[in-house]
């Protein structure tokens, strides 16, 4: 059966679509001396595509908020499922309008003050 499948891989048409040859491991066209023994469930389908989806439900820092997209809306707005991100509470925290709103993970100012203040919050 593979045989066929191989034989067809000799016609010059496969040539213009060299992308498709390693998209699935069972692909028959991506023969690596294996004769068939793919095995497997082609499952590369596309994940999730940066995790951020899963903020829509869950608490999440503020800076990842999806109701509130962090680059296009206010700050100091904030969703029921909005956290600080120095506090670890839920937003509004005491500090929020003044600037705990602002703070951001990829701003790595903020990741000091956060360590700063967790390190302030272990004292027992
Ligand atoms: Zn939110
Ligand atoms: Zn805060």
């Amino acid at each position: 059966m593979s045989n066929t499948l191989r034989a067809s891989r000799t016609a010059s048409s496969w040539i213009s679509t060299p992308l498709s040859r390693c998209s699935f491991p069972s692909c028959p066209l991506s023969d690596n001396g294996g004769g068939g023994g793919g095995g497997g469930s082609p499952d590369i389908a596309v994940v999730a595509e940066k995790g951020q989806v899963a903020c829509r439900d869950y608490p999440h820092s503020r800076h990842l908020c999806l109701k509130f997209p962090f680059e296009t809306t206010p700050h100091e707005s904030y969703c029921e499922l909005c956290y600080c991100y120095v506090c670890d509470s839920s937003a509004p925290c005491g500090l929020w309008k003044l600037s705990h709103c602002h703070a951001a993970a990829h701003i790595s100012d903020w990741k000091c003050k956060r360590m700063m203040k967790q390190q302030a919050t272990v004292k027992k």
